[in-house]
């Protein structure tokens, strides 16, 4: 399975886990996840029903804040498909109004309090903490959960 980094254009073959990651996804009706790219080592978005990615992506400064979700470290990303969602790479969770994200990432604090130390709060909107501000177990940690 050859694949077409967003990020550098380079193509690549997928890995083992990364054509049963795509596999899983498509059984799940996910529309978008992000993989690896060997080339370049960052993360790109695709859509594994279409094997493109979910373009035109508008980049926000809320991309890239944690997965609310239990046990998820994923991070969120916004995507414009053409239907505009928030949603996360590793679960799969979507979110379609930034208000659903707010809540979401409120109500795992609640939960799990630590977890207020990857975002920061401006009046209702959480925004991410740059990655080297994170706890440095958070996903240790987060896997636990
Ligand atoms: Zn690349
Ligand atoms: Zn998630």
């Amino acid at each position: 399975m050859n694949i077409t980094c967003d990020q550098c254009k380079e193509t690549f073959t997928a890995s083992a886990d990364q054509i049963s990651f795509i596999s899983d996804s498509q059984k799940k009706g996910m529309r978008f996840i992000m993989l690896e790219c060997p080339s370049c080592y960052s993360s790109f978005s695709l859509n594994p029903l279409t094997m493109e990615p979910p373009v035109p992506q508008k980049t926000v400064d809320e991309d890239h804040l944690r997965c609310p979700c239990d046990s998820c470290y994923g991070l969120i990303s916004y995507v414009n498909n053409p239907k505009s969602f928030w949603g996360c790479g590793e679960c799969g969770t979507v979110w379609f109004a930034k208000a659903d994200v707010s809540d979401a990432i409120a109500k795992s604090i609640e939960k799990h309090p630590y977890r207020a130390k990857v975002y920061r709060k401006k009046g209702n909107n959480f925004f991410p903490v740059p990655l080297h501000n994170e706890p440095e177990n958070y996903e240790e940690t987060v896997s636990n959960e």
